[in-house]
């Protein structure tokens, strides 16, 4: 492997190949490391993805989502129309979301060989244990970039080395759970699962089935699982645990000559969890912009007015719709009151990470 390289984008995730893909397009010498033999694997998600109708919706300014998206939608297994989001004393809120589960082991090879296909390179079992300006320390040696990306996820070394840590993350677990599961995503709320929700979501022939909490959480999350499955009759297969990022990114996430993406950076929506379909948007701006830099010398500062202005308004929104839902999280009895005063509207808002409450041209929250 040579060690000089335009472009050295750490961790094989969605955020990561996508950068990579993009910033090979336009030429430059990549490489894509990731400490994992095989990567995707094991699968540390509810592998869950909202289609592009949805993320237009949401994040108006991002435009060319085909080009984008094209693995996800090749690796795709269940169109599910509905999300039914549970109280803790079993009402149920119907809210129509068009989202698609995917293989996702599959999907990240997929945008892995996408930026192979690309010219970038491709490491595996290559772990960074540091960087330093150019320098990228790994268990195979030192390597050298003019640029460097960490979408090392939510405990990022590249994050911790550059000095741009963000600690706040959430544990979760899944599984799959083999049988017939229909297209109706569930999400439970309650204290099955406190601060987050648990979930069965279907894919072709099982069903990813998991939890996950509130970064406050100090107690057993197999047990919680455990219950939960039990108190569902899901026959789970092994199960992986994983963290989410769930208060937002954090105020900066460039330094130097690096730049955060996904996880790495916070970029998850804070109401739902969910962060594939934000790390691919934010891996391409990253991937362009680090093209842009090298190629015509836009400063990389550019990177965090781009990003936050493609989805940064709906990112931060979710954070301030998670802490009022923080409040009632813990307590059954205060939250299924709170779901009631919600209602189904403000509640698909609130999946959406849109504003719950607006007066005028305000929105309170
Ligand atoms: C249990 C669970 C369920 C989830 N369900 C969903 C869902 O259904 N839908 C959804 O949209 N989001 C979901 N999420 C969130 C989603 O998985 C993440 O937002 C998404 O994976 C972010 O992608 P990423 O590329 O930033 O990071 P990751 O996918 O975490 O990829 C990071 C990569 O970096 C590699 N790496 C880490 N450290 C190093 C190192 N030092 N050197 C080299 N490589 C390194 C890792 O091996 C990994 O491959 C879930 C998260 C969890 C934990």
């Amino acid at each position: 492997m040579p060690t000089r390289y335009d472009v050295i984008v750490v961790g094989a995730g969605p955020a990561g190949g996508t950068a990579a893909r993009y910033a090979a397009r336009r030429g430059l010498k990549v490489l894509l490391v990731d400490k994992r033999k095989e990567i995707g694997v094991p699968v540390q998600c509810g592998e869950y993805v909202a289609q592009n109708d949805e993320v237009r919706a949401i994040f108006p300014t991002v435009s060319d989502l085909e080009d984008l998206m094209a693995v996800p939608y090749r690796v795709r297994e269940v169109d599910t129309p509905v999300i039914r989001i549970w109280s803790p004393a079993g009402r149920r809120y119907d809210i129509p979301f068009r989202g698609f589960t995917v293989r996702r082991d599959k999907m990240d090879q997929g945008i892995a060989a996408q930026a192979e296909a690309e010219g970038a390179e491709v490491a595996t079992e290559t772990t960074v244990l540091r960087v330093h300006g150019e320098e990228v320390e790994t268990n195979h040696g030192v390597l050298h970039a003019r640029v460097m990306i960490g979408s090392d996820g939510p405990r990022s070394t590249v994050a911790k080395s550059v000095g741009l840590e963000w600690p706040v993350s959430a544990p979760a677990m899944s599984a799959t759970a083999e049988g017939d599961f229909g297209t109706a995503t569930d999400m439970f709320f309650g204290n099955l699962a406190p601060g987050g929700y648990a979930w069965i979501i279907p894919k072709a022939g099982c069903a990813n089935v998991g939890l996950g909490t509130w970064e406050h959480f100090r107690g057993n999350l197999r047990a919680l699982f455990d219950k939960f499955t039990a108190d569902h009759e899901l026959e789970p297969g092994k199960a992986t645990g994983g963290f989410v990022p769930v208060q937002g990114p954090p105020p900066r996430t460039v330094a130097g000559n690096a730049m955060l993406v996904g996880d790495a950076a916070g970029m998850v929506m804070a109401t739902n969890g969910g962060g594939n379909n934000v790390a691919m948007i934010a891996g391409r701006i990253a991937g362009n912009t680090a093209a842009d830099h090298l190629l015509d010398g836009t400063p990389l500062d550019a990177y965090e007015a781009r990003w936050r202005s493609a989805v940064g308004g709906p990112l931060a929104q979710g954070v301030r719709i998670k802490h009022l839902a923080d409040r009632f999280f813990g307590s059954d009895r205060l939250l299924e009151l709170s779901m009631v005063l919600l209602g189904r509207r403000r509640m698909a808002r609130a999946i959406r990470c849109q504003p719950l409450f607006v007066r005028g041209s305000a929105s309170i929250i």
